[in-house]
């Protein structure tokens, strides 16, 4: 390979629709991931061939693979030190954002005892990110884009964690954040969307009615110059995932992990876990070996794993009932995609009861002290009932992602409580069996 300098590592400035020019580094152009229609980078997110979603293009032809991996072993503690391989402006490391990632990968090995593997298991923590959730990862992605299009205003449709690391990120990089909810959520919810300052809208009506009301927000003068982060940022947001997939393999030691379980709400994560292992591959960073890619649904909430099992294409919508809120999207839009990459790695889709989710939360808080949120009793509820069946196999080298704080659903293990109530006495404490 002919060695080539990162500074020529093809960069590229693209014209808008709006005529200035924006550098995302590596992103060359937005490509549809139907027709494969390009158009310039800029805050669209369907296609208008086919309506189809688009995603990033990126430009990696040149590039000296031990170069690349130097520069990123050198790099932040954060996603960042990935920039190269992200839409986003080669400085961006130095701007005021919330530097989510580089979240612990816990060898977890009282829990692989627990459930019988043998070659070696590991939960990616992503609630360690500065508002304990993964959304932060995607979020960061957006805000760059935002600034990078002349965006004044962050924007989301959200159900929880979205509102809240949308504001936080909104605060830190000086964007007025205005955020839209259900009037009715949890009170937990509204404080940790409402703490960070910026405005916090309760729509009366539903998720639906409140993702409807951004939709026509955006095409109206009143939401000029917005960035609704899991809209119009679509594409760019969707690709802060693929730093899960970054983060596990250098963590491994620049290695492919053999087995990963991802949570689906809408799908998105997971497609861009395995875009991400696919780039590495292609990058040279990682050696090229099959990994399978599982996905973890509820019950409550299992449109894909539904589909998977009877075979089919396309996932048939549903109504979600499950106390797994941050996975509770009955009309997944990547989840056709989900199924392909499911069966293509020879990985499976599963789900598992509310009362199997408790059961898993408790199970990785005692084995390992990471209390998960519902999301992560998924997975982990997940990869004990695929070990069981037989579809994962326990002496493979198997990933779990946790994607959030159980802080953030008390609810779940609300059950959960003291052993004993006892008089300040030594008497009382051996009467109670504690001695
Ligand atoms: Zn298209």
């Amino acid at each position: 390979m002919r060695r080539k300098g990162l500074a020529s590592m093809a960069v590229q400035t693209v014209a808008t629709s709006s005529d200035t020019t924006v550098d995302l580094g590596p992103a060359a152009a937005l490509s549809c991931r139907e027709c494969g229609h390009r158009v310039p980078l800029g805050p669209v997110f369907a296609c208008e061939e086919c309506f189809g979603p688009l995603e990033i293009a990126y430009e990696f032809s040149a590039y000296d693979t031990e170069e690349l991996r130097r520069r990123i072993e050198a790099g932040p503690a954060n996603i960042w030190r990935y920039a190269p391989l992200l839409p986003v402006p080669a400085d961006v490391a130095g701007k005021p954002n919330l530097n989510p990632g580089w979240t612990k990968l816990v060898q977890a090995d009282n829990l692989a005892r627990e459930l019988g593997v043998t070659g070696g298991l590991y939960v990616k923590d992503d609630s360690g990110n500065p508002t304990h959730s993964f959304k932060d990862r995607v979020v960061a992605q957006a805000l760059e884009a935002a600034r990078a299009f002349g965006f004044t205003t962050l924007s989301c449709s959200s159900t929880g964690n979205l509102a809240g690391a949308v504001g936080a990120a909104a605060a830190r990089a000086g964007f007025r954040s205005c955020v839209f909810i259900p009037h009715d959520l949890e009170q937990g919810k509204v404080v940790m969307a409402a703490v960070y300052g910026g405005e916090l809208v309760g729509i009366e009506g539903n998720y639906d009615d409140v993702n409807r009301f951004c939709s026509e927000l955006i095409g109206d003068p009143a939401g000029e110059g917005w960035g609704f982060v899991n809209v119009n940022l679509r594409p760019y947001y969707a690709e802060g995932s693929k730093t899960l997939a970054y983060e596990i393999c250098e963590q491994l030691g620049w290695r492919l992990p053999d087995q990963i379980v991802v949570p689906i709400a809408s799908g998105s994560q997971l497609t861009k876990i395995d875009k991400g292992l696919q780039e590495l591959v292609k990058l040279g960073l990682v050696e090229d070996r099959p990994y399978k890619i599982f996905g973890a649904q509820a019950e409550g909430c299992s449109p894909v794993s539904t589909a998977y099992k009877a075979g089919h294409d396309v996932v048939r919508p549903q109504k979600p009932d499950t106390i797994a809120k941050s996975l509770a999207i009955g009309n997944p839009a990547d989840g056709p995609y989900v199924l392909d990459i499911a069966r293509r790695t020879g990985g499976a889709v599963e789900d598992v009861t509310d009362e199997q989710i408790v059961d898993a939360i408790k199970l990785l808080a005692r084995t390992e002290g990471i209390f998960a949120e519902t999301a992560g009793g998924v997975t982990v509820g997940v990869t004990r009932k695929l070990i069981e069946s037989g579809l994962l196999d326990p002496a493979l080298t198997t990933v779990v992602l946790n994607t959030g704080d159980g802080l953030k659903t008390l609810d779940a293990v609300a059950g959960t409580g003291l052993t004993a109530t006892i008089r300040p006495t030594l008497d009382s404490f051996r009467e109670a069996g504690l001695a």
